[in-house]
């Protein structure tokens, strides 16, 4: 999905460069666009289907600040109900129990479970300081049992040893009797994965689950795996009180599109994301940061916030009336836009919030250097007479020097900013419209 929903809106962004409000048409379009993106990255259909209600409600009516299309406003929009579809907040492990704190760990083999029981061992012992004790219940995988003993180590976790020959339930019952004896916080209790979904397994781990009560039951799931991962959280979900959801291998996930169903279907909020196949290759799962990577549209949403509380509106619009009307462009009114751009968070800033590929073309250096100019016009501004301002032609030899030493710049800073408020005021005359909204519109669309 990352690529295809991204595509999809920023070629709907821009068509709708030139709509000065959300309407129903505009809306259909986008959310038509958002429909198809969704079903071909393999969200299933219910969530689309309330996926897309729920867009069109906060949409509709949604006002549209000047400074913005509509179609950045929808984008907006589109991204907070991707993070409200995906979860709110940040969920970590519930451990509020009497110790040891027994999580089980299920899902489908080949889906990550071993590996993430050391890497969740790993975020106990380091990030919530706990005495952390691993169990494989998978009899039927000598070398699973082998696998997990060799990732516990690397985690700096202890190991209880299992065997073949031994009953799943009892494995796990021993191990419990184990770290209640010697005071471990949490037991992690990884359990046999089959290829695929069969009886014979959901009625095993369902009686391991009865046995151990455990206060998480975590589902193990592949976000590679797309429509099949939303049939496995299923049947797990209908086998198991499921707590939580750990989403594998999010690092090579093209689509993205198991993210959304899946903690719809498996009813329990993405609790962890890994992201690597190394033992710290997890991530507490953050659903507006997985949102944003879904969109693939650098922070948009965080420019487009900035934006909104940064401009001043009534400034912007005086300025745009007043360029439209004819009205000539003066260095007061350069001096606002100067301003606008700084309350907006500085150059720089912006430029993190923008998509990477745009931002890279801008270069950090370029962005420091165009700050202090920023700072510098402004000085220089600031050291004008109101007749000045107003009557830049006035400004000449002696009153440069007296403007200069006043700004503390050189007379060649002030020929500098005279020759850029007269291009600036060129382009307005050409424009007849908004200049810095237009520059605004044209560095998001
Ligand atoms: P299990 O059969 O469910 O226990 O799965 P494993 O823990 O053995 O993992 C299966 C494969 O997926 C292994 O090669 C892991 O290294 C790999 N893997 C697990 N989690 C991740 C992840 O988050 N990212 C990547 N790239 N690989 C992962």
């Amino acid at each position: 999905m990352a690529s295809t929903l991204t595509d999809r809106l920023s070629r709907l962004v821009k068509t709708m460069r030139g709509q000065s409000r959300i309407s129903e048409t505009n809306v259909q379009d986008m959310l038509r666009e958002v429909r198809m993106a969704l079903l071909e990255a393999d969200v299933a259909l219910p969530v689309v289907r309330d996926f897309i209600a729920r867009v069109k409600d906060k949409a509709l009516g949604q006002e549209v600040v000047a400074s913005l299309t509509p179609g950045q406003v929808l984008v907006s929009i589109v991204h907070k109900e991707l993070a409200a579809t995906m979860g709110e907040g940040v969920a970590d492990l519930n451990l509020a129990t009497q110790p040891p704190a027994v999580i089980l760990m299920s899902g489908l083999q080949g889906s990550g479970k071993t590996t993430t029981t050391a890497k969740l061992a790993k975020h106990l012992i380091e990030k919530r300081k706990k005495k952390v004790l691993t169990v494989s219940a998978d009899v039927y995988r000598p070398a699973a049992i082998e696998q997990l003993k060799t990732v516990t180590k690397q985690a700096g976790a202890e190991w209880f040893p299992s065997t073949p020959d031994q009953k799943p339930r009892d494995i796990a019952l021993a191990a419990l009797d184990h770290a209640r004896r010697h005071y471990f916080d949490v037991l992690l209790v990884d359990t046999a994965g089959r290829l695929a979904i069969d009886e014979a397994l959901m009625a095993e781990i369902k009686d391991l689950h009865a046995a151990i009560n455990p206060v998480e039951t975590l589902f193990v799931v592949d976000a590679m795996q797309g429509q099949d991962a939303i049939n496995t959280a299923r049947a797990f979900k209908e086998a198991l009180p499921l707590t939580g959801v750990v989403l594998t291998k999010t690092d090579g996930d093209s689509r993205g599109g198991a993210a959304l169903s899946v903690r719809q279907v498996a009813g329990a909020p993405i609790k962890f994301a890994g992201v690597s196949e190394k033992i710290d290759g997890l991530e507490v799962f953050d659903a507006e940061r997985h949102a944003g990577r879904v969109l693939g549209m650098g922070d948009i949403v965080a420019l487009v916030e900035e934006v909104q509380k940064g401009v001043d509106m009534e400034a912007a619009q005086k300025l745009a009336e007043k360029v439209k009307s004819g009205a000539s462009f003066d260095l007061n009114d350069f001096l606002s836009q100067i301003s606008q751009m700084k309350k907006m968070g500085g150059l720089s800033s912006l430029m993190d919030k923008l998509p990477t590929e745009l931002a890279a073309k801008a270069g950090q250096a370029d962005m420091d250097k165009a700050e202090r100019d920023v700072r510098r016009m402004e000085g220089i501004i600031n050291s004008m007479t109101q007749l000045e301002r107003r009557k830049p032609e006035l400004i000449k030899a002696s009153r440069k020097r007296r403007i200069a030493a006043g700004a503390g710049v050189q007379v060649q800073d002030v020929n500098r900013l005279l020759n850029q408020f007269e291009q600036m005021q060129t382009m307005m005359k050409k424009m007849k419209g908004g200049g810095l909204m237009k520059m605004m519109k044209r560095m998001g669309g």
